[in-house]
């Protein structure tokens, strides 16, 4: 088994990448483990914030990582909460947690009837900290916001994400579900296609090979 840092203290993401790089031989140490403090996270896109992430867990550790900043954006709330996902609730005066952040979105929507919303998620995968060809992939997943949580799974707005085609929230579907069909699931598959050829690269430090299920 690999072991790379995540760039994450979120042990929702945690659970879910080990589970979806499992299969590949890859596991995920979370960079609190490694004396890795979170890092800032300035920019107005998933992307940029997910290569600061993890330039700056791989600069503190020395070791290849991989971070995603990921989030919800509702079109109705020109895409908020977006890049602030993580600490909407602090826009209402909030503390920032999970169960905040769905008060407060709910509260932001309380009178709209436009509901549409989607998941993003970006994910870098670096090498080393001054990787000048960092991996990265990008991917969304769509669904509306309900007026009540439903659910115990998963994290986040997941209690709120109703995912139409399959009759569920994000937190109420089976996690096995959800690690097929979610914007982290498909930002996976991007990464792990673009990893594959980036790993096979045997000029390039870090060249490891991944394993295919
Ligand atoms: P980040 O850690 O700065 O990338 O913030 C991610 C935030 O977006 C999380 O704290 C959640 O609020 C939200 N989020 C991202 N992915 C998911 C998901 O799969 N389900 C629910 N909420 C998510």
């Amino acid at each position: 088994m690999l072991q790379w840092v995540l760039a994450s203290g979120n042990a929702g993401k945690l659970r879910e990448f080990n589970r979806l790089f499992a299969p590949h031989g890859i596991e995920w140490v979370p960079q609190g483990q490694l004396g890795v403090s979170e890092a800032e996270e300035p920019h107005c896109t998933f992307l940029e914030n997910a290569l600061a992430k993890a330039r700056h867990a791989s600069q503190v550790t020395g070791l290849p990582a991989l971070a995603d900043d990921s989030g919800l954006c509702v079109p109705a709330l020109q895409g908020a909460p977006g890049v602030l996902s993580a600490r909407y609730a602090t826009r209402f005066g909030l503390e920032k947690t999970d169960a905040n952040n769905n008060t407060a979105l709910l509260r932001a929507l309380e009178h709209e009837t436009r509901r549409e919303a989607f998941f993003v998620c970006a994910l870098v995968w670096v090498v080393h900290a001054q990787d000048p060809t960092p991996v990265v992939a990008q991917a969304f997943w769509q669904g509306h916001i309900l007026r009540q949580a439903q659910g115990q799974g998963g994290f986040g707005y997941d209690p709120l994400f109703w995912v139409a085609e399959h009759q569920h929230t994000a937190a109420s579907m089976p996690s096995a579900l959800k690690n097929q069909c979610s914007h982290r699931a498909q930002a996976t598959a991007v990464l792990l296609h673009a990893l594959a050829q980036r790993l096979a690269w045997p000029a390039l430090p870090g060249s490891h090979t991944l394993h295919t299920p």
